[in-house]
């Protein structure tokens, strides 16, 4: 049997610039509360063995001001804050909060998520009508209704869009399907579409699909909360008849059929060294 790793394996260029520059900061800052305002990254693990650093501190909520307005009223020195935002993206109203209270912080925005917020502002001053194809409750979607607010239209169904004569102009979230974002061209009369999925995502996409109705076992280690490692596991279900998803957390073996070749996929918030300890644990089961 041999295990296909397929690349890249670990996490995409956005969450390994945070979680390095994060590893820096905890060490750079050791006497600063350093404040996590929402997750990192979509992986339990990461987030709790950062959060061994009796330093850090995280933050879960969709209202980040006031999850910021909550620290500074527990906190007499704000010179000993420093807070740390996540590639997700967070609203500019929030990181101008900070700068008024003089706070230090550090934002990690993936530069895929600011190249898709600038198309939408370039598209608003075009005058268009913008929708935001992406899932209500996940963190990028929240990133973008706080920065847009009324002037968007978020949509995940097609009941959830305006009709209208409007011009229209529609992105995606970055981690989107990118299957699904052609069929949903199908639910406007008459709109521009960009493709904003990312080039991580739509690599590993393009891979899982060259898979199609293969005889070998697959795995995608992701956590359950990843939007990408979810889209990426769907579709190789789609296609193919024996995929499993591991966690980064797994603690105990999963049966998995034994093939020829396994191919392994990761999602972008599952490191290359997490990955591989789930497959060495994995693989007793195997031999
Ligand atoms: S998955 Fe894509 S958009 Fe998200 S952080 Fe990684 S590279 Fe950026």
């Amino acid at each position: 049997m041999v295990l296909k790793k397929v690349k890249p394996f670990g996490y995409c260029k956005g969450v390994n610039f945070a979680i390095q520059s994060l590893h820096k900061i905890i060490k750079q800052f050791p006497n600063k509360q350093i404040h996590l305002i929402n997750l990192i990254t979509h992986n339990r693990k990461t987030n709790k063995e950062l959060l061994k650093n009796k330093n850090v501190f995280f933050h879960e909520g969709k209202d980040r001001k006031k999850i910021i307005e909550n620290i500074l009223k527990k906190t007499k020195n704000r010179k000993k804050l420093l807070f740390i935002l996540p590639a997700h993206g967070t609203d500019p109203q929030v990181i101008k909060f900070i700068k008024e209270n003089k706070c230090q912080y550090y934002d990690f925005t993936c530069g895929y998520i600011k190249f898709m917020i600038n198309k939408i502002k370039n598209a608003l001053v075009e005058n268009y009508e913008v929708y935001f194809y992406g899932k209500n409750n996940h963190p990028e979607t929240q990133c973008i209704k706080d920065t847009f607010g009324k002037k968007l239209n978020v949509f995940w169904q097609k009941k959830d869009l305006k009709s209208n004569n409007h011009k229209k102009f529609v992105v995606c979230q970055t981690t989107t399907n990118y299957q699904d974002f052609l069929q949903i061209k199908k639910w406007f009369v008459n709109a521009v579409f960009e493709d904003t999925i990312c080039g991580f995502c739509k690599q590993k996409q393009k891979q899982a699909c060259n898979l199609k109705n293969s005889k070998n076992s697959i795995i995608v280690i992701s956590d359950a909360k990843s939007n990408n490692g979810i889209v990426l596991f769907k579709l190789l279900k789609t296609n193919n008849k024996y995929v499993y998803l591991l966690p980064p957390n797994l603690t105990k073996p999963i049966k998995i059929k034994k093939t020829n070749k396994i191919y392994v996929f990761t999602s972008s918030s599952v490191s290359k060294q997490q990955a591989n300890i789930v497959l060495e644990k994995q693989f007793k089961s195997l031999a």
